[in-house]
């Protein structure tokens, strides 16, 4: 989707002048483009709609820079498609809150249990699991795996009882243990069935969800919004959070769902790692699609991942040339947080994908993986001391072998090492200048 809207858009940015024929024909391309993303027709035909009559306002056909404020216009209706602005969870501000998660199998609900309760955890909330599913073989053990991977209590009581009695009995356990978010794990389906929808709603019933979350695939396109239609008609949800956006058909799903349903997309799932959570921003989503690029994001993300204190030590060592293949390789694995290269350069603007092609992602990625296989087969005294290495046949060589390169890279390895840390050199250099200079100014 993206890259069609863009090419639509790119025509319209160059022109000076606009006539009611150009804006016409970039609708009907940004109407192709949104169709074949599977966005909701219905959807498609107002927006088209609303957006051209926008467009073809006397100030737009007028102003000195019409393309500029068509791409303006679109983005604008995108982001208001899907919300305008973020929403928040509902939660009680004392006592003990209830989310329910809910959606079809394989929708991700299991997964958006780890995700929400390291997310809430982030804001001082004290996340308590609850194993509802009792269907799908293995699906507690599942869960529990994820709690255990952020240390976040699980509760489940086995796949004999009912989940309404489970889910009442969570409850409890976290009055007791001082739990203030309960996150209900619910079985899915397949398809929509009634026995399931009956459950849901004996659950709901019982435990009055603050929150009741429909989680859904946005990789199914079309069907996510018959599934959001559905289960809204029957559990007056209260939000959606959409997951896997990740993969490659990002926005057909998104554009419809708040439209059709009027619910709003509280949260996006861009990964399988528990990290991978960012609160749905339609402003932002609006400018991804259109490929402006999601810098808000990306700073957001660097700031949760990358472990501030770590960072701040990181450099200071650097400045003062101690500088060795340990804090390399903990620099590396500070960027490995934010996730593949590929996917933040996604977020950077200008750096869509298209223009990415000859910036050969995998490849860094690869170079960096074998940078830190080579860092690994180094001994302590090594990491810390390179020039161990560097007179030495016989380290290179058992390096070499214990991470599956030749003596050539780590040769490499150590040059480029010892350029940067020339680098430094003459970067601490030029900053004592500058202080010097500052204090006797
Ligand atoms: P459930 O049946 O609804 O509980 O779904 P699960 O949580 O078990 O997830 C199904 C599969 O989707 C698993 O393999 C997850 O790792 C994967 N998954 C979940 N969320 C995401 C996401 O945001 N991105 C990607 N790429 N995979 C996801
Ligand atoms: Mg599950």
């Amino acid at each position: 989707l993206a890259s069609k809207l863009q090419e639509a858009m790119k025509k319209l940015k160059g022109k000076g002048k606009l006539t009611e024929k150009d804006i016409k024909m970039a609708m009907r391309e940004v109407k192709l483009a949104l169709l074949e993303a599977d966005v909701n027709f219905k959807v498609v035909k107002n927006f088209v709609k609303t957006v051209g009559e926008k467009c073809t306002g006397s100030e737009v056909m007028e102003s000195l820079t019409p393309g500029q404020q068509v791409v303006k216009i679109v983005n604008d209706e995108l982001s208001s498609l899907m919300g305008d602005e973020s929403k928040e969870i509902n939660l009680k501000a004392n006592g003990i809150s209830v989310i329910m998660l809910v959606g079809l199998q394989g929708a991700g609900k299991t997964t958006m249990g780890g995700k929400l309760a390291t997310h809430l955890r982030k804001n001082n909330k004290r996340p308590l699991l609850v194993a509802c599913d009792i269907y799908r073989p293995a699906a507690i053990k599942q869960l529990q795996v994820v709690g255990k991977s952020i240390d976040v209590p699980v509760f489940s009581m086995g796949d004999k009882v009912n989940p309404v009695d489970i889910a009442k009995a969570g409850i409890e356990h976290a009055k007791a243990n001082d739990n203030n978010v309960v996150i209900i794990d619910t079985a899915g389906r397949l398809h929509i069935d009634e026995e399931l929808m009956q459950e849901l709603k004996d659950v709901k019933e019982c435990v009055e969800p603050d929150e009741i979350l429909l989680v859904v695939d946005s990789m199914t396109g079309q069907d996510a919004v018959n599934v959001a239609t559905t289960f809204d008609e029957l559990l007056n949800i209260d939000g959606v959070v959409l997951t896997k956006l990740d993969g490659d058909t990002r926005g057909g799903a998104a554009l419809s769902i708040k439209a059709m349903t009027g619910k709003p997309i509280k949260f996006a799932g861009i990964g399988e790692k528990l990290n991978d959570l960012e609160v749905f921003h339609p402003d932002r989503m609006a400018s991804r699609i259109l490929g402006m690029g999601d810098v808000l994001s990306l700073i957001e993300k660097a700031q949760s991942a990358i472990d501030e204190k770590e960072a701040e030590e990181l450099s200071n060592r650097m400045m003062n040339e101690e500088f060795n293949f340990e804090d390399y390789l903990s620099a590396m694995k500070q960027m490995k947080k934010l996730g593949p290269l590929g996917k933040i350069m996604e977020m950077v603007p200008g750096a869509n994908k298209s223009m990415m092609g000859d910036l050969d992602m995998e490849a860094s990625e690869k170079e960096m993986n074998r940078v830190e296989a080579m860092i690994n087969s180094m001994t302590v005294a090594e990491r810390r001391n390179p020039s161990l290495i560097k007179n030495s046949s016989s380290r290179k060589k058992r390096i070499a072998r214990g991470s599956g390169v030749n003596v050539a890279a780590i040769n490499k390895l150590l040059k480029g090492y010892e350029q940067s840390k020339k680098m430094m050199k003459q970067f601490k250099g030029m900053s004592k200048g500058v202080g010097k200079k500052a204090s006797k100014g």
